[in-house]
């Protein structure tokens, strides 16, 4: 259920009203003080509500019923943008944000020379796989936690904030100074993980699963938004479909439809959706034309040799030649919005 207040409101009148509420009808209050209006969002047990007593306080406008199951998530109860800001880096304010690097970090000198030439074409998170989830128990798995020390490496060597895979809760002591923390998409309804990381107070990064509707994304978010940390950044990396030509399916409406039914920023993987090296330049312009907040992209130094997707991994120049079409499209982009 939500309540628009009326214009105007004082932040005190809304916390004491946010109190009656509480305590009337046992329900969680979620606040938005957007640019346009406040909305309350009440969740929890809402049967017992009664509209028109709460329509009958003076500070309110409005109150409806939200037949979404996902509240926290739903732009109805947060009308603008969510924005994450990652040292100094902000997700889903208008700029487009690359986060690139190795499928899997496989050595210091790979992560640090890819960090640093992914830095100058423009990325700006670096991005690196220590635990992997990998279809065959036979393929390498993952420099697990020394991968993770050779990332934080690389972020003092580079000052690129680093995203990777957690795989178990059990591992989350070790992601301390991991800045954005990624929910690879085999476990997007690992349930209590999800729980877990929502009781951390670090961004998430939530990649849709690989059979999942939008829906079911949405639903995952709200796992983690629900346990009480708002910083969840939704990613679109391709679904299943009958198509066997592509590793996977990239769902480009995905980005509007998240963006119109949630506040959440979205990220696209174009290198996931698509297991080929050539078709990662045509979807992250796609994806950025559609909306995108930002891309993750694989970059690789040595494509046929990486421990794994090499063969979707862009090469250093490849991705510099990218980057520079994502920015002139970008600034189209803005040129068209901004007139
Ligand atoms: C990855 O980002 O390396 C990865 C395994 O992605 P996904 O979970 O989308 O397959
Ligand atoms: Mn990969």
């Amino acid at each position: 259920m939500i309540v628009i207040l009326k214009s105007g409101v004082s932040r005190e009148q809304v916390s004491d009203f946010s109190d009656i509420l509480r305590k009337k009808y046992g329900v969680d209050v979620h606040t938005s003080f957007g640019e346009q209006s406040t909305v309350l969002g009440l969740v929890g047990d809402t049967k017992a509500v009664d509209i028109d007593s709460v329509s009958a306080f003076p500070i309110v406008e409005t109150v409806r019923r939200v037949q979404e199951p996902y509240k926290k998530v739903n732009r109805k109860f947060h009308p603008d943008d969510t924005v994450i800001d990652v040292a100094g880096h902000k997700i889903g304010n208008g700029e487009l944000q690359i986060m690139a690097g190795p499928c899997s970090v496989e050595s210091e000198e790979q992560i640090v020379g890819i960090a640093e030439s992914v830095k100058k074409s423009g990325a700006n998170f670096l991005r690196g796989g220590a635990f992997k989830p990998r279809t065959s128990p036979y393929a390498f798995q993952g420099l697990r936690a020394d991968g993770l020390e050779l990332l934080k490496h690389a972020k003092l060597k580079t000052g690129m904030p680093i995203v990777t895979e957690i795989m178990s809760a059990d591992h989350l002591p070790l992601f301390e100074d991991v800045d954005v923390i990624q929910v690879g998409a085999r476990n997007m309804q690992n349930f209590e993980l999800l729980k877990e990381l929502g009781k951390c107070n670090k961004p998430i990064l939530l990649k849709r699963g690989l059979a999942n509707t939008i829906e079911e994304t949405l639903m995952s978010a709200e796992y983690i938004m629900s346990n009480g940390n708002e910083n969840v950044i939704l990613c679109e990396r391709g679904i299943r479909t009958y198509e066997t030509f592509t590793r996977n399916t990239l769902d480009v409406s995905a980005v509007p439809v998240f963006k119109k039914l949630s506040h959440l920023p979205v990220v696209v993987d174009p290198s996931h959706a698509s297991g080929i090296t050539w078709l990662v330049e045509p979807l992250s312009l796609a994806a950025v034309a559609a909306g995108a907040d930002g891309l993750m992209i694989e970059v690789h130094n040595d494509p046929p040799h990486a421990l794994s997707d090499g063969a979707q991994s862009v090469t250093p120049e490849q991705f510099q030649r990218l980057c520079d079409k994502l920015f002139a499209v970008t600034n189209a982009i803005h040129s068209i919005t901004h007139n």
